[in-house]
């Protein structure tokens, strides 16, 4: 069983699209269960309408999964779960007072060890948890640290060890009775039988302690690890505004995006690919535990490229016609243009009222009298010449003016491949 995690506190950034398209690939290449559980447990940081986003995007990206549900819908398992620990004497409760734990905070630090049971902390059953939230005296609860060591293999980052210490005895349970985002996505691990985890490296301080948990909840699956490398922005740095939406609003399209996260610090077998052709070779194994940055470029030429095998028709709806002929035109722009945004700002230049206040504007003037009177030409050619001997103009006097006329642009692919979709759009507007 594998599952997606996401937190919608924000837009859901490169990396998190790359654990979902990752994840998605391994359950099916192992023909396991695939689960979506939005970790909306921290109150203050949830945007609303954020859960609904990310199940958009990942519909976008054809990730189908099995089930989806919210964290916060386990709030009492989560609860039940602690008290267990706490009867079973794995866990602790823990009434030191935030300045207290300043002061020990202070105290840890200049004695290089980590916090511990101190003397302020007790084991309690149920009566005196009982007790206690009829006293009102806000507490935690935490669980003991580990014995021994924790121990295991990641796929990407090799084998990680973490002492005790290391991993502490830590909070599971606040004091308004929520837990911990490690106990929560522990549980709900062990819960829904998840033995797979796939994640960013920004977990693998998490892992050991999420390990533990379920080690003393008495979870036997045995869980395999793969935590992602970071993708950093071009000057290698974290960079939150990386996000899926963002690359939507610049015009790139969920194969050119999935083929690119699939594509970086990995080794693959082809660099043009769909997530369909990805399941037949995917291999974890293969991906480097070394940053990657991303490359605008990259992702530019991996969109034209998937931007050139789009049905004709589709691609003239993102600019509003439903004629795959405007599909084909569009194509033609796809030497010097690499995104949606970019392909529409070319066809509308076509299709809008032309500005004739440029240098050509008196030379067009002439052309545009001469096409409104033309017959229906079929070739560019007669087209040209017919054009050409009515308005007397020669040389770059009638190149460029004529250019920028039939498409509103100085520069662009040759005329004549673009004549034979928009001759007919040349006798409406003439008409
Ligand atoms: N909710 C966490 C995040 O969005 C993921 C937790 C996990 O995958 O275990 O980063």
């Amino acid at each position: 069983m594998l599952r997606f995690a996401p937190s919608p506190t924000g837009d859901m950034h490169i990396e998190d699209l790359r654990v979902a398209i990752f994840n998605y690939l391994v359950a099916k290449q192992r023909d396991e269960k695939f689960i979506i559980r939005i970790e909306d447990g921290d109150k203050e940081r949830n945007i609303e309408g954020k859960d609904t986003e990310i199940l958009q995007i990942l519909e976008k990206f054809a990730l189908k999964h099995d089930s989806v549900f919210h964290q916060s819908e386990h709030l009492n398992i989560h609860q039940t779960l602690a008290v267990r620990l706490l009867e079973e004497g794995k866990a602790f409760v823990c009434t030191c007072i935030p300045e207290e734990l300043e002061v020990d905070k202070e105290e840890l630090k200049a004695s290089k060890t980590t916090y511990s049971y101190s003397g302020r902390c007790f084991e309690a059953d149920k009566e005196e948890l009982k007790k206690l939230k009829e006293d009102k005296t806000p507490f935690v609860i935490r669980i003991k640290k580990p014995d021994h060591n924790i121990i295991y293999h990641d796929v990407i980052q090799g084998e990680i060890v973490t002492t005790p210490n290391e991993v502490d005895s830590f909070v599971i349970l606040h004091a308004d009775g929520t837990p911990t985002y490690n106990f929560a996505c522990a549980c709900d691990d062990m819960l829904s039988g998840v033995d797979f985890i796939i994640r960013g490296e920004e977990h693998l301080s998490h892992t050991p302690k999420q390990k533990h948990i379920k080690e003393e909840l008495g979870y036997e699956e045995e869980t395999t690890y793969a935590h992602l490398p970071f993708i950093l922005s071009k000057e290698g740095k974290r960079d939150d505004t990386l996000s899926v939406r963002w690359l939507f609003e610049q015009g790139f399209i969920p194969d050119a995006i999935a083929n690119y996260l699939i594509l970086i610090g990995n080794n693959t077998p082809k660099e043009i690919f769909t997530l369909p052709e990805a399941l037949e070779w995917f291999d974890l194994e293969k991906i480097s535990k070394s940053p990657v940055r991303f490359d605008i470029d990259k992702l530019r030429y991996l969109n034209r490229k998937h931007l050139e095998k789009i049905d004709d028709k589709r691609l003239s709806m993102v600019f509003g016609f439903a004629d795959e002929e405007i599909g084909k035109l569009a194509k033609l722009y796809l030497e010097e243009a690499s995104t949606l945004n970019e392909l529409e700002t070319r066809i509308k230049a076509i299709f809008s009222p032309k500005d004739f206040s440029g240098a050509w504007g008196e030379q067009m003037r002439i052309l545009e009298k001469i096409i409104a009177e033309a017959p229906m030409i079929d070739t560019f050619d007669a087209f040209e010449s017919y054009i050409k001997k009515e308005s007397g103009l020669e040389g770059e006097k009638f190149d460029n003016p004529l250019r920028v006329l039939l498409t509103g642009a100085e520069h662009g692919p040759e005329l004549s491949d673009i004549y034979p979709y928009i001759k007919s759009y040349l006798l409406e507007v003439a008409s």
